[in-house]
C-alpha cells in the first residue's frame, strides 16, 4: 500500500480532548538516574531538562550510553529496582515519578505508547497478531471482541500490511522484519496516545525498510499531530524526522534547539562532531573532522564538562568547570559549553 493512501483512524477510542496546539505534553526537569552496581553507582542521567509539545517531533541523539532511553524509560517507569530516578516529569501537567505501578500502567499505551528497536519485545511469539492489538484495546476500553477485532485489522490496514483480514489470524513468525514493526506500531497507535517515543524503531531494519518505516512514522504523526520522541545515534535519521534535537552526552544535554538551526550552525563540539560523520551533509566539505575517543564510563563520568577528554576546544576550565546550558544562536537553541561561541559548523562545512 503507498503510504500517502494510509487512512489514520481519527480519534475514536479518545475519552479525554486532545492536547490543545502547543500545549506541553511531557516536561521533564532535573531527571537523575542512578543505578547501583557491584562496581559502583552508575550515574547514568544526570540533570535533563526536556519540553516535548503537542504535535512535534523531538529527536533525542548521542551515542550508546549517553542516557538517551534510559531518560524515557525512567518517565514510563520502566527501570529495574536497582535504578535510583528524582526530578520531575509531568505528562500533561500530571506528575509520572512515583506514581504507584498499576497508575503508570494506564498512563502506558493509552496515554504514552512506545516502539522499541526489536518488535519481538513486544509482540508475544505465541499469540496471534490480532489478538495482541485487541488486548491492547481491550485494557484500556471496554470494547467487545468482535469490534476489537474488526478495529485491529483496520489498524494493521492503516500501517501498510497487505491483507489485514488475513494477517490479523498470523503469528509474529509469519511476518518479515518490517511487517513486524509495523504490527507493532498498529499495536501502540491503537489507543490514540498523545505521546509516542520511538527507541532506535529502524536501527535493526535494511535501508529501504527503514526508510518506508520512517515515512510510516512522520505520516502518522502528521495526520494525528502525535507528539513524538525520536531515539536514535543517528543524526541522519533525525534531519529526515524531527523539529527539535536534543543531543545527549554522558547523562546531560549538550545541545538542544530547532532542526535546522543545529543543523545549519551547531554551538556544541559534541554536535559538531556528530554532524561531521553525516558523509551526506558533508558532501562538500574540505575535510571530514571524526570524534576522537570513546564515550566516558558513567561509573567514573570526568569532571567538569564531561566531553572533555575528546574536545579539541578543551581548556583547563573544561576540566573542572561544568558549562551551564544556556541560549546562543538562534531562538530556542542552547549550548553547554563554556566556548560555543568558538565553534563553528555550516551545512557541509567544518572548520
Ligand atoms: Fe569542549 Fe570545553 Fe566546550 Fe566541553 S566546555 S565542549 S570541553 S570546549
Amino acid at each position: 500500500m503507498d503510504i500517502s493512501e494510509v487512512e489514520m483512524l481519527p480519534g475514536q477510542l479518545r475519552d479525554e480532548p486532545p492536547p490543545a496546539p502547543d500545549e506541553t505534553v511531557l516536561e521533564i526537569r532535573d531527571l537523575n538516574v542512578t543505578f547501583k552496581t557491584e562496581d559502583g553507582p552508575v550515574y547514568a542521567v544526570r540533570g535533563i531538562d526536556l519540553d516535548l509539545s503537542a504535535g512535534e517531533v523531538l529527536g533525542i541523539v548521542g551515542e550508546s550510553g549517553s542516557g538517551k532511553s534510559v531518560t524515557m524509560l525512567a518517565v514510563l517507569g520502566l527501570l529495574p529496582r536497582t535504578a535510583t530516578v528524582t526530578g520531575s516529569a509531568k505528562f500533561r501537567g500530571e506528575q509520572l515519578l512515583g506514581r504507584k505501578p498499576r497508575e503508570l500502567r494506564a498512563v502506558r499505551g493509552a496515554k504514552i505508547a512506545m516502539i522499541f528497536q526489536d518488535p519481538l519485545t513486544a509482540l508475544n511469539p505465541v499469540h496471534r497478531v490480532g489478538k495482541q492489538i485487541t488486548e491492547a484495546l481491550r485494557a484500556h476500553h471496554e470494547l467487545p471482541e468482535k469490534e476489537a477485532m474488526t478495529r485491529a485489522a483496520d489498524l494493521l490496514d492503516s500501517v501498510g500490511i497487505p491483507q489485514p483480514e488475513v494477517r490479523v489470524n498470523q503469528y509474529p513468525h509469519e511476518f518479515s522484519g518490517g511487517m513486524r514493526q509495523r504490527a507493532m506500531i498498529a499495536m501502540m497507535i491503537a489507543n490514540d496516545p498523545d505521546i509516542i517515543i520511538a527507541d532506535e524503531p529502524t536501527t535493526a531494519l535494511d535501508v529501504t525498510i527503514q526508510a518506508q518505516i520512517l515515512e510510516l512514522l512522520k505520516t502518522i504523526q502528521e495526520r494525528t499531530r502525535t507528539a513524538v520522541v525520536f531515539i536514535t545515534h543517528d543524526l541522519g535519521v533525525i534531519a529526515r524526522i524531527a523539529d527539535r534535537v536534543q543531543v545527549m552526552y554522558a547523562g546531560r544535554t549538550a545541545e538542544v534547539g530547532n532542526v535546522e538551526d543545529v543543523f545549519a550552525r551547531a554551538r556544541h563540539p559534541y554536535t559538531r562532531g556528530l554532524l561531521s560523520s553525516l558523509p551526506a551533509l558533508n558532501a562538500r566539505a574540505a575535510r571530514l573532522v571524526p570524534i576522537t575517543g570513546s564515550p566516558p564510563s558513567m561509573l567514573f563520568p570526568p569532571g567538569g564538562c564531561a566531553f572533555h577528554p575528546r574536545c579539541p576546544l578543551a581548556q583547563d576550565i573544561c576540566k573542572t568547570d561544568q558549562p551551564p546550558l544556556r541560549e546562543i544562536g538562534a531562538p530556542g537553541q542552547c549550548s553547554a559549553c563554556h566556548f560555543a561561541e568558538l565553534v563553528v559548523t555550516e551545512r557541509g562545512t567544518v572548520t
